[in-house]
This record gives C-alpha cells, structure tokens and sequence, in this order.
C-alpha cells in the first residue's frame, strides 16, 4: 500500500517538538536522562524548561514524548507517550556514491537524508578521488547525518559505511535488491522506464564522482544486473545526481 502524507500526520502549529536521537543508554524505563551534548543544547541554546516537552528516538523506528522534569548539569524527564515513527521510508534505498571532495560528500549525505536514503556506500572508482576520510572527518559526516535526520523527523539514523571498491560494492549491491546504475552516456532508457517491484524492499542506487563513471565501469554493472539509466539530456553535478535520482527512485514507491 502506498503511504501518504495526510493531514492529521502532521503536527499542528505550535506543537512542534525538538527531536533527538538518543543512545539506547539514555533511556531508563519510563524515564530518559539526554548524553551531555544534548542536555548542553537543551538547556543553552534552545532554552527548554521542566515541563517543556521533547521527543527522543530511540534510533529503532520508535519515538517517545518526554516531559522534561530536571535540565541543567543533568537533563531528563519523563515518557509521556510512544508512537511509531511514521516519517520513515519502507524503502530502503542504499546510495553507492562515487568518492567526492568533503563539502560535496557533506551535501549528498544531508540532503540524500532529507529525501530518505537509508545506507550511504562511498565508492572508489577509476576517475574518484581517492583520499579516505580521516576518523574526524567521519565523525562529522555521523553529526551531518544525525542532524538532518532529526530535522526531517526521520525514525532511524542512516549509516554511512567504509569505503569500498566499485566492483565489489556492484556484486554486493546486485545480491541485495533492484540496482540502479545513472550512466550519464545512456541515451534512452530512463528511471521511469524501469520495471520495479512493489513494496518491502531493498534498492540500490550508484551515482558517479565529479569525472563520471567509465565506460568499463557501466559495463562491469550492466553485466552484474544492473540497469543503467539517464537522468535526461543535462548532465548534473555528481551531488544534484545523488539527490535527484535518489528522490525519483523512491518516488517510485510513493515515498516522496
Ligand atoms: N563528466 C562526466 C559527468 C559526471 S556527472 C561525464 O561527462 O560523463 C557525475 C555523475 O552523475 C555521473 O557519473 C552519473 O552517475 C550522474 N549523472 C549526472 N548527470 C546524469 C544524467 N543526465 N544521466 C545519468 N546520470 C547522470
């Protein structure tokens, strides 16, 4: 069945709660105590009272209303109520993306959140990049991630992987569900042309870095099961690739 957005799904004005993920620690019973960061930013920036209400996701696809009781040096309160998160696409879409320079990775894992990506692959292939993000570097990819899926009330924080090497991420992502391969050389055959399957599922989607894909590359997917598809006769920036096709994958299945 598809899901839709409607009317009654979304928060009146003024009800508008701050969200937070939260490590499976904080939460204790019917109560929560928030991880220091975020009592900080409680009590600092965003000004919250006892009594001021919050919502705390447990990372599962589950969010609980807390009622804030203490805030200050330690932070926490009460579950008021628990309700399935229902921002979460059923879809899950992993985005191999082609190695891409810091600010433009940055880009493609917060707007690819926004739209819905679940798993983010980086990829290393013939004409990337190929500089390893350094463990801070990775730390603040995790922060972007988390931000933007607090943001666009998602119910689970996507991951974003090790990088790996363009031929095994094709047989991994092949084994794994519907694969989409955007070939900007591809002349005809387009998203919408695809026959995909309904509900519950696995998809893939692999997007270039800034000098593309090579034509042994599209290749080695073609022959792995992959379809290769055009995103139309302009050629996009890698990044507005990653976020275009990946709001026209997922729209596919009503999730957008
Ligand atoms: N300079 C490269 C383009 C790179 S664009 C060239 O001329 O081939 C970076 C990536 O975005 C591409 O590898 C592809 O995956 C995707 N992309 C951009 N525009 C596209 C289009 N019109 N159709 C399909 N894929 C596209």
């Amino acid at each position: 069945m598809r899901r839709r957005l409607v009317a009654d799904r979304r928060p009146r004005a003024g009800v508008t709660l701050h969200r937070f993920f939260l490590p499976p620690s904080a939460l204790r019973g019917d109560g929560v105590i928030f991880p220091a960061e975020t009592s900080r930013q409680i009590e600092r920036v965003l000004r919250l009272k006892p009594g001021d209400r919050v919502v705390a996701l447990d990372g599962s696809g589950t969010e609980h209303v807390v009622v804030l009781e203490t805030v200050g040096r330690t932070t926490g309160g009460s579950i008021e109520s628990t309700r399935d998160n229902e921002a979460e696409p059923a879809t899950r879409l992993t985005l191999y993306q082609g190695l891409l320079k810091g600010a433009k990775l940055e880009l493609v894992l917060q707007k690819c959140t926004e739209v819905g990506v679940s798993r983010f692959v980086p990829v290393s292939t013939a004409r990337a990049v190929p500089a390893e993000p350094s463990a801070s570097r990775q730390g603040r990819f995790e922060t972007i991630v988390r931000e933007a899926a607090e943001q666009s009330r998602r119910g689970r924080i996507p991951e974003i992987m090790g990088t790996v090497r363009l031929q095994e991420a094709i047989s991994a992502a092949c084994a794994a569900g519907p694969t989409v391969f955007l070939w900007a050389d591809e002349q005809n055959f387009r998203l919408e042309d695809l026959s995909l399957p309904t509900g519950g599922l696995t998809v893939n989607l692999f997007v270039g870095p800034e000098g593309g894909f090579t034509e042994d590359e599209a290749e080695l997917a073609r022959l792995a099961g992959a379809h290769c598809v055009t995103l139309g006769p302009r050629i996009l920036r890698a990044e507005t690739a990653a976020i275009v096709g990946s709001a026209l994958l997922l729209a596919r299945w009503g999730e957008l």
